[in-house]
């Protein structure tokens, strides 16, 4: 049965929103240096992501990496780890906490606890001028988690086993040389890479709508650690229609690893461990 509204619900709801946390107080993200470093950046590596498939990459810090779409309209579900220890990796949740539901230039990635700490900077996104639609969709969420194989099985009663999570998993698996059934709780949530998303206006449902990526753009980052990066070219292609299925168009998507090659990045320093203390008040 429906709760009874109470006579001063008006006057609850009409509290003034405060921005949860103190986010001027977060270390201040060196643009100006990565603006001036991203002029002299060299390519070093690259890894093409097939169409409903994952490939890892590795970028040092202090490193350049973008993710480019060719061919067609595309999104990609990305995960990071600490190279040096998986145990490390994105914190979907409080990155989303900390920025906001949809990434840009000047947003950060942040580690899971208890490490915590920015992984990535994005230094460039072609497509920062999409901004918000009328819909209230957005580009390069941290809302949505990755499309998985569970859900499908639960939703449709099928067994799909492109989705990103498989993807993801047997990438990682190929990198690690670890059985998928002992390296998939490494997956975790992602940034939805060039997906257009939001929540309906009326029921706040997670929708997804044509993304408005074209090949030639482009999102770029600054690696503030070594990184292992996994990256899925998501069976929904563009996500204007449907996922976890063979049903979208696909195309592949090219992740390109950068040096500076003048001095811009001289003095810069990998992001150091968080200074909590551990003790949890004992
Ligand atoms: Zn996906």
């Amino acid at each position: 049965m429906t709760a009874t509204e109470p006579a001063d619900a008006a006057e609850r709801r009409s509290a003034e929103p405060v921005v949860c946390y103190d986010v001027e107080n977060l270390p201040p993200v060196e643009l100006d240096r990565y603006e001036r470093a991203r002029q002299s950046l060299a390519k070093v590596d690259e890894v093409l992501v097939p169409p409903r498939q994952a490939r890892t990459f590795h970028v040092a810090a202090g490193q350049f990496f973008r993710i480019n779409s060719v061919e067609g309209s595309q999104v990609g579900d990305l995960n990071l780890f600490n190279e040096h220890d998986l145990n490390e990796r994105f914190f979907s949740g409080k990155t989303r906490q900390l920025h906001a539901s949809h990434l840009t230039r000047g947003d950060r990635m942040w580690s899971n606890l208890p490490h915590l700490r920015p992984m990535a900077t994005i230094t460039h996104d072609t497509l920062e001028w999409y901004g918000w639609d009328d819909d209230g969709g957005g580009v390069h969420d941290v809302i949505g988690t990755r499309c998985d194989p569970y859900t499908q099985q639960t939703l449709n009663g099928a067994d799909y086993h492109h989705c990103c999570h498989s993807n993801l998993t047997r990438a990682l698996a190929d990198e690690t040389g670890q059985e998928m059934a002992d390296i998939e709780h490494h997956v975790h949530d992602v940034l939805n890479v060039f997906m257009c998303t939001g929540f309906t206006r009326d029921t706040q449902q997670y929708f997804m709508k044509a993304s408005p990526v074209r090949p030639g753009d482009y999102i770029e980052f600054v690696a503030e650690i070594d990184l292992l990066g996994a990256l899925s070219a998501c069976p929904g292609g563009d996500c204007s229609a449907s996922h976890s299925d063979d049903e979208a168009a696909c195309y592949p998507l090219l992740v390109e690893v950068f040096d500076c090659t003048d001095d811009s990045m001289s003095g810069w320093t990998p992001s150091a461990a968080n200074e909590y203390d551990r003790s949890h008040g004992r």
